[in-house]
């Protein structure tokens, strides 16, 4: 890319979260191969972002490439509406077989914020067929979630996002008004042994659903580590209280594990660490192991029953590119690739390295806390860090860290060797010593 074309980019495109009059330098990739990203001038980063949770299998898999390969050759794309393919079929049953038992019905979706609205839209269609067959308007119209969540940026997604990250009052009086729960505090496994549980610590989420339960389609969360919104992780045993208080104030549980699914916790599904089961599931980000934009809603027998069953008689949502037969076969060739089960030594090796190297950055003035679980490491700072100089640091030492805010948080593909995360690891240190990468 020669420096005309980075110019027009900077003056024309815009990128994620970046000012489009004065943006923030982006970097030229030119390929990227396992765990390497590789830029135009030629120096290579070791990836520790996974492109944001997705690549986990890291870039350019044999594997995916040929599943790539061999679909585009029979075709990249049909309709969805009265056809059906291959690909569909055996991406939508590896799932059925990977989640719990009671999830057989899947809605293949877009990207992650199209799963969530999916959700929404099911859990509102769901309640107002039960009201319309009592002859009463629906009052479960609301969701309640946590503060510190992140379910993505289209409109119902962002309704249910940490109003303050999302700075819902740029959209007041258009966003409905859902009920935000203080979230449950950090907490951190220690050689596999989570701390004491205390309900306590729910109290405020607990008040909301006995006193709102009637309003509330569903609670939605994301279970166990809050991504974006915090890079937050809590007590597996919160999850089962939400779900028993769930069940009993009969209100539909919605887990996003769209960052968390597909290994990256140290489980399958982080919904596991707590053995539990939802009614609905959205997964995305790394379900065609980073390759392109695809996402998924499961839920129940029991739900798509109840949203079916209505004056509709379906469900009222239709993607263009809906199963798309190009993502869903790389989708299915990914999931092969995690049925080999590799990922989870990978991850309890990432999670022994960073028990074994996060603690001692506390040491560290600049260091408010560490956290990690499974292939997560984040350390958060009392600064913000100053994003422009923390990045070219970060290049400088050929590493890719993207940090926000008071976080440095790493999720690496899960092929990354020993090495390789010393060296992610070690930028961080370097940059937790150099001032002017904080504010
Ligand atoms: C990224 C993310 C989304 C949104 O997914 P997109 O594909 O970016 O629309 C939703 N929920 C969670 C938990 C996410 O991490």
């Amino acid at each position: 890319m020669n420096e005309q074309d980075q110019l027009f980019d900077k003056h024309h495109i815009w990128h994620p979260y970046t000012s489009m009059i004065d943006p923030l330098p982006c970097y030229p990739v030119k390929s990227a191969q396992g765990v390497y990203i590789k830029l135009a001038d030629g120096k290579k980063l070791i990836d520790g972002m996974s492109s944001w949770w997705s690549a986990i299998h890291g870039y350019n898999h044999p594997v995916l490439n040929q599943a790539a390969h061999q679909q585009i050759e029979r075709m990249s794309h049909i309709m969805f509406g009265g056809l059906t393919h291959q690909p569909a079929v055996d991406l939508c049953q590896q799932l059925i077989d990977m989640t719990p038992a009671g999830l057989e019905k899947v809605f293949v979706a877009d990207s992650g914020s199209v799963a969530v609205e999916v959700a929404l839209k099911m859990a509102l269609q769901f309640w107002y067929n039960q009201a319309v067959q009592s002859g009463k308007p629906s009052q479960k119209t609301r969701f309640l979630t946590f503060s510190h969540g992140y379910h993505g940026d289209t409109f119902a997604a962002m309704s249910v996002t940490d109003p303050d990250n999302s700075m819902h009052k740029m959209y007041k009086g258009f966003l409905p008004q859902h009920l935000f729960a203080q979230s449950p505090p950090c907490v951190q496994i220690q050689q596999g042994q989570w701390p004491q549980f205390n309900a306590n610590d729910l109290a405020d989420f607990t008040h909301k659903l006995t006193t709102h339960h009637h309003e509330i389609a569903a609670v939605i969360i994301e279970p166990i580590v809050q991504g974006a919104g915090g890079m937050r992780i809590y007590h597996p045993q919160s999850l089962s209280y939400i779900r028993r208080l769930c069940d009993h104030y009969n209100v539909l549980l919605i887990l996003d594990e769209i960052a968390t699914g597909f290994g990256r916790t140290g489980k399958l599904f982080a919904f596991e660490h707590a053995a539990i089961e939802p009614d609905i599931l959205c997964v995305g980000k790394a379900l065609t192991g980073g390759y392109m934009t695809l996402a998924a809603t499961l839920t129940n027998r029991h739900v798509a029953q109840g949203v079916c069953d209505g004056e509709a008689g379906c469900f009222m949502h239709g993607p263009t590119f809906m199963a798309n037969p190009l993502a869903c076969a790389v989708a299915s060739a990914s999931l092969s690739l995690i049925k080999s089960n590799t990922w989870q030594q990978q991850v309890l090796n990432i999670e022994r390295i960073f028990e074994a190297t996060l603690p001692r950055l506390l040491s560290y003035p600049r260091v408010k806390a560490v956290r990690w679980l499974g292939a997560i490491g984040v350390i958060e700072t009392h600064q913000k860090v100053q994003m422009s100089s923390i990045q070219e640091l970060f290049v400088q030492h050929n590493v890719w860290i993207r940090p926000f805010g008071h976080l440095i948080y790493i999720m690496p593909p899960y092929i990354i060797t020993e090495k390789h995360l010393h060296t992610l690891l070690n930028a961080i240190e370097s940059a937790l010593n150099h001032d002017d990468c904080f504010q």
